[in-house]
């Protein structure tokens, strides 16, 4: 059996390199806390609070010599100032692609232009690059509210690193005609896009195709729905312990995709579980 685990599957590089802050910060410092969820999967968030490293909503709960870990989404500048006001040591994990934008709307917005960002307004990355604009901010999460804003003359316009291509270049043809002087930055990052067409390639090639990530995860559901239109047996789990015994005796060619939030060792223990299953039913090595 030729087991095959996509190299774009699970954490992209932000997430990646923020767990990792994480737990480097967690063997360094006394007390560390992550400034929300630094993902959303419940394994791995065990794992950081056993290293140490709890989960706060505001800077109001963080205790006094404890470090703030900034998550990968960024935030805005008033956090910074008021890690600084109030002595707290910060460790900053914003993905260097977030950071890009922040640059690139405070850099745009110096004069007092107006900042369009294509995104959900309550998503904390969108809320942290609001923060860096010195102007008015637009947040469109759709065509209807492009056509129904009421919009300056000029503006920029970003997008959410993870909005779809589809979406942002719909709310852009709506700008395009109704903002006369628009400079378009065009911030989507191409980790999600990745994942998924790498997942579409191993799925017409695979016998069989194992999804794994949380089963409420929308970023996983829609890799699921991916494979499963290209090989009839798609098994999505979420643990290795849901890896079913048995059902890859016959395949010869088996792949493993992942959702956003799923950290590499919890693949890599799906890969061992399908191997020894493979070995103990006595069938196909
Ligand atoms: S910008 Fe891309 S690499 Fe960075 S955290 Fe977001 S999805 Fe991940």
């Amino acid at each position: 059996m030729k087991l095959t685990i996509g190299k774009h599957a699970g954490f992209c590089f932000g997430v990646r390199r923020a767990v990792q802050t994480a737990f480097d910060a967690a063997t360094d410092q006394a007390s560390c806390v992550t400034l929300g969820p630094l993902i959303h999967n419940p394994q791995e968030v065990e794992r950081l609070e056993r290293a140490g490293v709890r989960v706060v909503a505001t800077l109001d709960e963080v205790q006094p010599g404890q470090t703030v870990i900034i998550r990968s989404h960024g935030v805005t500048p008033e956090v910074y100032a008021q890690c600084e006001a109030r002595g707290l040591r910060y460790i900053d994990a914003t993905c260097p692609h977030v950071a890009h934008i922040h640059q690139l709307v405070k850099a745009y917005s110096a004069q007092g232009e107006a900042v369009i960002i294509v995104g959900e307004a309550d998503h904390p990355e969108v809320v942290g690059i609001a923060g860096w604009a010195h102007g008015p901010v637009f947040i469109l999460p759709d065509q209807e509210a492009a056509k129904s804003a009421q919009l300056p003359q000029k503006a920029m316009v970003v997008a959410q690193t993870t909005i779809r291509r589809d979406r942002f270049e719909e709310v852009l043809a709506i700008l395009r005609k109704r903002v006369a002087e628009l400079t378009v930055r065009m911030t989507i990052c191409a980790a999600t896009s990745q994942r998924q067409q790498e997942a579409e390639a191993l799925s017409r090639e695979a016998d069989v195709i194992v999804v794994v990530g949380g089963k409420n995860s929308s970023n996983t559901q829609k890799l699921y729905e991916t494979c499963k239109a290209r090989c009839a047996r798609t098994i999505l789990v979420e643990t290795p312990e849901d890896v079913p015994a048995g059902a890859f005796s016959d395949a010869d060619r088996v792949a493993i995709t992942a959702g956003a939030s799923t950290p590499q060792w919890l693949l890599q223990r799906v890969q061992e579980r399908i191997e020894n299953g493979v070995s103990l039913d006595g069938s196909k090595d």
